[in-house]
C-alpha cells in the first residue's frame, strides 16, 4: 500500500517589539537571567496587564500579509496549566475569538504553485524558561521570556511532505521578515514550529490519527523529524498496529521522535476569557491603514525581478527569498547595469561568503565594491577567473577590487604584442602538436591555450589568446 503524509504546522513567531505584550519590560535577547522582568511578568497579585499596541499592529500586519481576515473584535483567554516557568499559573492567549482567521500562502512545490491554507492566527504571551545546563542537580527559572509577544500561525493539514513543510516554513519566515514584524532567528527561538503529522492511504479523503511533534526549531530538523515520523507511522500500520494520538519530541542526536505524553495525559487547559483584559477592538480604518503600509512581498518581488530585470525564475526566487539579498541586488544595479551578471555573482561567490547563511543579514562586500569588481572584468582588466581570487581578497581585507588589482600585478595581459611574443615562443617549442592540429585535431587549441596560461600565471586575456592562436595556426 502507498501512504501519503498529511501535515499541519503550528508556528510561533516572536513579534519584534521593544517591550512585552502586556507590560513595559524589555524583550532584548541574551540579557542576564531575570533582568527583564517586572511584577506583571512575574504574575504578582494585583497587577493588571495592558495590551501593547505595537504588538497588535505587528500581528495584524502579519495576518494581512498571509491573506487572513482580521476580526474587528477579539478576546484574550487564560490557558491554565502548572509549570515552574509560568508563575501566573496561566498563559494569556486567544482561544475562541482569535483576531484573525482564514488565510493562505503559496509555496512552489515541484515546479507548480501550491496553496497552503492558514486556519487562524492568534496572539499570546511566551512563557519563561527552565535552565538545567551546568547547574548540577538543580534547575533554575529565567523569566526574561515570560510575556514576550508571540503570534501563533496555524495551518490547515494541506502540507503533503517534509519538503513542503520546509518550503511553507521558509516562505512564512521570509514574509514575516519582509514586513519587519519578526527577526526570523530560529536559533534564538524567534520562530518555533510544532509539526502535526499523520499518514493515510494515498487518495483517501479521511484523515489519519495525528501525532504532534513539539518544538522542532530548524529547517533541517523539521525535515528530518517529519521524514522519520512518517516512516514510523507507516511501519506501525503495516505491522498491523494503530497510530496513537500523542505528543512526541524529536531527538536530533539520534534522529528519532519519542513519546512525550499520550492523549490521556493531555492537559485540560480550562480556557476562559481573561477578565483583566478588555476585548480587542480594531477599527476598519486602522486595518486598511496597516494593509496600505505593507511593503512589496516576496512573491510580488519575484515577479517583478523576472519581468523588469529579465532574470530567470530560479534566480529571482533565490534573490527574493531574503529581503536583505533582494535589496542588495537592487543596490548593485545602481552602479552596474547587467542584472544577470550581478545575479550570477550573488548566487555563487557572495552567498557562499555570507556568514551563517545570511542569518545576520550582513553582506560580505558592499554593493558598490561588487559592482566595481564586475566593471574590471568587463573592461578586460582582469579575467573572470582571477576575479574570484580578487573577490576573496576583498572579503578578507575590505579593499576595493581596484586597489587589490593595482597593488598586486594580477592585471590581465591583453596587450597583443606581448601575447604574440609569448605565443610564438610556445609554438616554436611544439612543432609536433602544430602538425597534428593542422591535420585536423583542433582540440589541441586547448593545449596551446593552457601553455600560454601557464607562462603568464593565468593572467593572459583568454579572448585575445584565442584570436592570436587561431590566426597563427592557420598560417
Ligand atoms: P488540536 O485540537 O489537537 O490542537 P487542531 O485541530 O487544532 O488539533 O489542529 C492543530 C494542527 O494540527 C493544525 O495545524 C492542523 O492542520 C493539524 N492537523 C489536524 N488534524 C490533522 C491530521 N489528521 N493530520 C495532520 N495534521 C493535522
Ligand atoms: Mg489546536
Amino acid at each position: 500500500m502507498d501512504y501519503e503524509p498529511v501535515i499541519g504546522l503550528e508556528v510561533h513567531a516572536q513579534l519584534k517589539t521593544r517591550s512585552k505584550i502586556f507590560s513595559p519590560a524589555p524583550t532584548e535577547f541574551g540579557a542576564p537571567p531575570n533582568s527583564q522582568v517586572n511584577p506583571i511578568c512575574l504574575g504578582m497579585p494585583g497587577v493588571l496587564p495592558v495590551l501593547n499596541g505595537k504588538a497588535l499592529e505587528y500581528a495584524v500586519k502579519a495576518a494581512l500579509a498571509v491573506n487572513c481576515e482580521i476580526h474587528g473584535r477579539s478576546r484574550f483567554a487564560r490557558k491554565n496549566y502548572f509549570y515552574p516557568d509560568l508563575p501566573k499559573g496561566y498563559q494569556i492567549s486567544q482561544y475562541e475569538e482569535p483576531f484573525s482567521t482564514g488565510g493562505w500562502l503559496d509555496i512552489g512545490a515541484n515546479g507548480a504553485v501550491k496553496k497552503i491554507r492558514i486556519t487562524r492566527i492568534h496572539m499570546e504571551e511566551d512563557a519563561g524558561k527552565l535552565v538545567h545546563e551546568n547547574m548540577g542537580r538543580s534547575s533554575f527559572v529565567d523569566l526574561n521570556r515570560a510575556g514576550v509577544p508571540l503570534i501563533e500561525i496555524v495551518s490547515e493539514p494541506d502540507i503533503a511532505s517534509a519538503e513542503e513543510a520546509v518550503l511553507y516554513l521558509k516562505k512564512l519566515r521570509s514574509i514575516l521578515m519582509y514586513i519587519g514584524v519578526c527577526d526570523g532567528n530560529m536559533e534564538e527561538g524567534s520562530l518555533r514550529c510544532d509539526a502535526n503529522v499523520s499518514v493515510r492511504p494515498r487518495g483517501s479523503k479521511t484523515l489519519g490519527t495525528k501525532v504532534e511533534i513539539k518544538n522542532v526549531n530548524s529547517f533541517k530538523f523539521v525535515q528530518k523529524a517529519i521524514e522519520y515520523e512518517v516512516k514510523r507511522q507507516v511501519s506501525v500500520i503495516e505491522g498491523g498496529g494503530k497510530v496513537v494520538q500523542e505528543t512526541r519530541l524529536y531527538d536530533a542526536d539520534k534522529g528519532v521522535t519519542f513519546s512525550m505524553r499520550s492523549k490521556e495525559e493531555a492537559h485540560d487547559y480550562r480556557y476562559f476569557p481573561d477578565p483583566d483584559l478588555l476585548p480587542v477592538v480594531i477599527e476598519r480604518e486602522k486595518i486598511e491603514e496597516l494593509r496600505a503600509s505593507l511593503p512589496e512581498l516576496p512573491d510580488q518581488r519575484l515577479m517583478r525581478f523576472t519581468q523588469v530585470y529579465k532574470l530567470p525564475e530560479y534566480d529571482a526566487s533565490v534573490l527574493t527569498a531574503s529581503k536583505v539579498i533582494a535589496d542588495y541586488f537592487e543596490e548593485c544595479l545602481k552602479y552596474y547595469d547587467n542584472p544577470k551578471n550581478i545575479s550570477n555573482w550573488i548566487m555563487t561567490e557572495v552567498m557562499r561568503e555570507m556568514k551563517d547563511e545570511g542569518e545576520s543579514g550582513e553582506m560580505p562586500v558592499s554593493p558598490r565594491s561588487l559592482s566595481g569588481l564586475l566593471l574590471l572584468i568587463d573592461d578586460g582588466t582582469i579575467s573572470g577567473k582571477i576575479a574570484k581570487d580578487v573577490f576573496q581578497e576583498m572579503v578578507s581585507t575590505g579593499k576595493t577590487a581596484k586597489e587589490i588589482v593595482e597593488g598586486s600585478g594580477i592585471k590581465q595581459i591583453s596587450d597583443r604584442g606581448e601575447l604574440e611574443n609569448i605565443i610564438s615562443g610556445i609554438l616554436k617549442d611544439h612543432p609536433a602538436e602544430i602538425s597534428r592540429y593542422k591535420a585536423g585535431d583542433e582540440k589541441l587549441i586547448g593545449f596551446f591555450v593552457g601553455k600560454v596560461m601557464k607562462a603568464t600565471q593565468g593572467k593572459a586575456n583568454p579572448k585575445v589568446v584565442n584570436e592570436i592562436l587561431t590566426a597563427e595556426l592557420a598560417k
